[in-house]
């Protein structure tokens, strides 16, 4: 008989941590997820912490190259990659840049148009294409 109270109790406790697990998650409230940090400048991390390009993360201190032409209502921004698939000397990196809108390999000379929204309190970047892609439409 003993024995049986046992199985019983380990079950009992068994059920008690799965309860716990499943029901202990409270939904986060409503404020927490629209917190978005302000140190980072959005100029400086428009795709958060990876490379549009190459798709490689980011370490803090690297950032994508690009160049910002401002305009109201929006500008546009010419993107040419990260430390990892770009150097401004030989247009060309460890990794190979592509384009995230029509996937096609960019060469040197190529880089990527999008189109930038200044909104308050942070920065939309729209990806238009690349080089490549735009010329053909
Ligand atoms: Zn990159
Ligand atoms: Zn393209």
């Amino acid at each position: 008989m003993v024995t049986e109270i046992v199985v019983i109790i380990i079950l009992l406790i068994t059920l008690l941590i799965l309860i716990l697990l499943l029901g202990g998650k409270k939904p986060r409230p409503a404020g927490e997820e629209m917190m978005i940090r302000e140190e980072d400048s959005p100029e400086e991390k428009p795709f958060g912490t990876r490379c549009p390009l190459c798709k490689e993360w980011l370490n803090r201190g690297e950032r994508v190259h690009s160049h910002l032409f401002s305009g109201k209502p929006d500008g546009l921004m010419h993107i040419f990659g990260c430390p990892h698939c770009y150097s401004e000397e030989t247009g060309e990196g460890k990794l190979k840049r592509y384009c995230p809108y029509c996937g096609e390999p960019l060469g040197p000379e190529d880089y990527v148009i999008a189109r930038v929204f200044e909104k308050p309190g942070k920065t939309q970047v729209h990806v238009l294409g690349c080089t490549i892609c735009r010329e053909k439409r």
